[in-house]
């Protein structure tokens, strides 16, 4: 039976997987969600163990993209996106003591756990739009990680252009080196005269305006893209089932910002994966850990840390939660964001509460907690990890779980890519792997453009393919 997807403000059009994959943002200004959640039967759950990732990928998403792909074409996708991590179990667990386990996520392209979803995503791409009369031009802006995983999915597709701005001279050597060293025709880097909310506020105005936004058939590749969020349920099942799943329950640990993974790990419990808790841990941009623990999701003001893609204030995804919370009631939904919009803040009442309190836990771990934790994560266990991960870990150590729940911390990030802020924590400066050894000397493109939205709307026009 084919999936639907349902926007969470309830007055876009439903759509199927191949339309929510190209549209990115529903035109109420809602997001796409499924309208139902598949079922794994404890037999299906147990019918995963020893699966490889790209066959495990295939059993989970089969029934989210039901309707526009079948199961053999799935299964060449995943086959294809997979087949290019830099480690054969793609995902591979690692133990660290009796009760705690890292995923380690980061062994992509570009060293952060974004590939995971990204490259699933640019194949996606292709394959809805070969053969069709239409072409996609995708943009974003990026504080750094999101950037070169999108560049690196669609590097050399016939179909899509990708334009990305990131703010000049604020984001790290590693990270602004692997954008603007992929030099495929369709990928244009764009450094901007100004900080990341500028970049990102163009943007929104870009994708606001529906004449420029329909001639050049704009796409969104974060994690508002449901696409994206279904790629990541499938390691919440990977690991289960190798910890004991479906006769065990897991705990998972994610260190968070917009919301889109942790809220994967929310959709794998719904499927009925035994997950016992999942613990949402934050950086001093805490607004979902205040949210979480006392109700008040508002707006506070932006403190850059050394977990740069956790700075975040405004959570994408927890719409996503919300709208199952509130039963599902889109016009409700429609109502509640447009005042948190206007507003900059939203009370989430006791009901609410207790409903997410069943399943989510929230720490927030200040950057002293961050920096010990890597340097005893390194001394106990020989483990260097990244400034995100030692987020999740800092928060796993501080769980209240019963002993024998086994804590997964999803390690986001690999550790040469934050080398700076882990070489002061640890006293070890982490190396790139050799296929990003030579990075540094690889030629660069990009271009350098004033804040100004109608120079940046001039460029793209004269670079992209009209729809
Ligand atoms: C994007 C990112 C996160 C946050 O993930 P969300 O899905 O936005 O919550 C955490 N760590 C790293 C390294 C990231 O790149």
């Amino acid at each position: 039976m084919a999936m639907r997807y349902i926007s969470t403000r309830g007055s876009a059009p439903a759509l199927d997987f191949e339309g929510a994959t190209l549209t990115g943002l529903a035109s109420d200004g809602g997001l796409y969600v499924p309208e139902s959640w598949p079922q794994l039967a404890p037999d299906d759950i147990a019918d995963l163990a020893g699966l490889s990732y790209a066959e495990t990928a295939v059993r989970i998403l089969a029934p989210f993209v039901a309707g526009s792909l079948g199961e053999s074409e799935l299964r060449s996708l995943c086959e294809t996106a997979y087949g290019g991590f830099h480690h054969q179990a793609v995902t591979p667990l690692v133990q660290l003591d009796s009760r705690n386990w890292l995923l380690e996520l980061f062994h992509g392209p570009t060293l952060a756990f974004k590939d995971v979803a990204l490259q699933l995503l640019g194949q996606l791409f292709e394959r809805f739009l070969t053969g069709k009369d239409t072409h996609l031009t995708v943009i974003g802006a990026t504080s750094g990680d999101t950037g070169s995983a999108a560049i690196e999915a669609v590097a050399g597709r016939d179909k899509v252009d990708i334009f990305m701005l990131h703010p000049q001279g604020r984001v790290s050597d590693v990270q602004r080196c692997q954008m603007t060293t992929v030099l495929a025709p369709n990928v244009h880097n764009i450094a901007i005269e100004g900080d990341f909310d500028a970049g990102q506020a163009m943007v929104k105005a870009m994708f606001g305006d529906s004449d420029f936004a329909g001639r050049f058939r704009l796409s969104a590749v974060n994690s508002i893209n449901w696409a994206r969020i279904a790629a990541q349920i499938v390691y919440y099942a990977y690991a289960a089932v190798r910890l004991g799943a479906p006769g065990r329950r897991i705990a998972f640990s994610v260190p968070t910002g917009n919301f889109g993974d942790v809220f994967a790990g929310y959709a794998a419990a719904q499927m009925g994966l035994p997950v016992e808790q999942l613990i949402v841990a934050t950086n001093v941009n805490d607004i979902l850990h205040r949210a979480l623990s006392t109700g008040d999701y508002s707006v506070g003001t932006l403190t850059p840390t050394a977990a740069p893609s956790m700075d975040i204030q405004v959570s994408s995804n927890f719409e996503r939660l919300l709208f199952d919370i509130y039963d599902r009631d889109g016009g409700a939904m429609a109502q509640a964001m447009q005042g948190f919009e206007s507003s900059r803040k939203m009370v989430l009442d006791d009901n609410a509460r207790s409903k997410i309190s069943g399943l989510f836990s929230s720490k927030r771990i200040d950057p002293d907690t961050m920096a010990l934790t890597m340097r005893r994560t390194a001394e106990h266990c020989g483990e260097i990890v990244d400034p995100h991960t030692a987020i999740g870990l800092a928060a796993a150590h501080d769980s209240d779980l019963p002993t024998d729940v086994p804590i997964v911390t999803l390690a986001t990030a690999h550790p040469a890519k934050f080398r700076d802020a882990v070489e002061r924590a640890t006293g070890t400066r982490p190396h790139l792997p050799t296929h990003l050894a030579s990075l540094f000397d690889r030629e660069e493109r990009y271009d350098v453009l004033p804040a100004d939205i109608e120079e940046v709307k001039a460029y793209i026009a004269e670079r992209a393919t009209p729809a």
